[in-house]
């Protein structure tokens, strides 16, 4: 291709929202045969809402909510947002926070009442904290049901389960479709729960999905499909989606994500529409069989 058809295809992607690094990057686009979907924040709206707050044996549920919307309020994590904005629409003000650490992909930590708080997924919390049977079959309940529970505990026990639910972009299975359209197989990537993981797949048209991925452990996916011959595109939003993106033989960020992610990326979703993803693909090898 001539870089002039080249430039015209990157501002002819801009006028889409479909902002592309350099020129050269429409040629690796062509060749994509597999499409990665980080789940939360690019198939769904990553605007979470908070549905249940589950008490362990001897808790108030008020104290988990309070203590947790206070310590998740220092997060920007999607299931931070809403689990703060559902304590503060209980509690109005909520107590503050010191010595905050988040884990991504995780969960988070920090000083809230003179006591060490944590939040975060089963997994993580289970290595801290003791968790009582009753709230490990909540879990399985609201797992069931594709939903994203979420502990809190203290002081050597998980104390509570907050349960988050998704909601999927009205244009995700579109895209989907779109992407199917282009030979290209999409693949679901997620570090959440695989119930919620497969309700998600079930709902967008993707049969192929790794749940319950650590943060390292994007990346490595990203990895086993290229040793597998494939050439891999990675659409992500979060900080722990940076490496798996850099990694893609095309990275795809949202525009509405984070800055790591889109520094990672070959290419940005200005509106964080995926079926923009599609375009990119689209426009690539339009471009280039033009000018051939
Ligand atoms: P995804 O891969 O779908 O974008 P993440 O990797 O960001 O999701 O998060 C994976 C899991 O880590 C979440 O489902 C949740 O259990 C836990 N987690 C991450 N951040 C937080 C947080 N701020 N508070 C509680 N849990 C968290
Ligand atoms: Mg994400």
């Amino acid at each position: 291709a001539t870089p002039t058809a080249l430039l015209v295809g990157t501002g002819r992607g801009a006028q889409m929202g479909i902002l592309i690094r350099g020129p050269e990057i429409l040629e690796s686009t062509r060749r994509i045969d597999t499409i990665v979907l980080d789940k939360t924040g690019t198939v769904t709206t990553g605007s979470m809402r908070l549905i249940e707050v589950v008490a362990g044996p001897g808790e108030q549920a008020d104290e988990v909510l309070r203590l947790a919307g206070a310590l998740e309020d220092a997060s920007e994590h999607p299931i931070a947002k809403a689990v703060s904005a559902g304590a503060r629409e209980r509690f109005g003000t909520l107590p503050s926070v010191t010595d905050f650490t988040g884990s991504a992909g995780l969960g988070v930590r920090g000083e809230v009442e003179g006591r060490t708080v944590l939040a975060g997924r089963a997994t993580w919390l289970a290595d801290q904290l003791t968790i009582p049977p009753e709230l490990q079959r909540s879990q399985g309940d609201s797992e069931r049901l594709g939903l994203t529970p979420i502990f809190v505990g203290w002081d050597g026990r998980v104390r509570g389960m907050l349960v988050v639910a998704d909601t999927i972009k009205p244009t995700s299975s579109t895209a989907v479709n779109e992407m199917r359209r282009l030979g290209l197989t999409p693949v679901l990537l997620t570090g959440d729960n695989r119930q919620a993981a497969d309700a998600v797949a079930g709902q967008v048209g993707i049969t192929d999905v790794e749940a319950e991925v650590m943060p390292a452990g994007k990346v490595e996916v990203v990895k086993r499909l290229q040793r597998e011959g494939r050439v891999v595109a990675m659409v992500g939003d979060g900080v722990n989606d940076a490496a798996a993106l850099a990694q893609a033989d095309l990275g795809i960020a949202m525009g509405t994500g984070t800055d790591a992610a889109i520094e990672a990326s070959d290419i940005t979703l200005v509106r964080g529409d995926l079926r923009a993803a599609a375009d990119a693909v689209r426009l690539s090898r339009r471009t280039l069989t033009t000018i051939k």
